[in-house]
């Protein structure tokens, strides 16, 4: 099976434009287009990673990891914000709500093709106990 990357994401230009490069990559895709409906699609199917926007409509982007990070069979699959607020400690709010890794919008290719390699890991590595 092909690596499974979910996007939590409510633009679809956005949602597009990620599509493509993951796709051009070789990694299979999951779409959510807010919070909630991306933390149920999360614990469906298990992604080997997960993209979050920090502006949703519903939740934020900080309150899903937040909850991704309290349930004992999502805490461990790498999540990473996707944020046009590239401000100063941004970053940091984000790395401190759980997120395991930051990029600012809009995404370039090497940059989320270099945070993908960075965060997969072997499954046998990431589910080790
Ligand atoms: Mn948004």
């Amino acid at each position: 099976m092909s690596t499974r990357i979910l996007y939590i994401e409510d633009n679809l230009l956005n949602m597009r434009l990620v599509r493509k490069i993951l796709m051009s990559m070789g990694y299979t895709m999951l779409e959510a287009v807010d919070g909630n409906s991306g933390l149920q699609m999360a614990a469906q199917e298990l992604p080997n990673l997960i993209l979050v926007d920090i502006n949703l409509p519903d939740i934020d982007g900080l309150e899903v990891v937040k909850r991704l990070k309290e349930d004992t069979t999502l805490a461990s699959i790498p999540a990473v914000a996707l944020t046009s607020n590239a401000m100063h400690g941004d970053r940091d709010r984000c790395l401190a709500a759980g997120f395991d890794g930051y990029l600012a919008k809009p995404v370039a290719r090497v940059e989320l093709k270099n945070a993908l390699e960075h965060f997969l890991k072997p499954d046998s590595t990431r589910m080790a106990v």
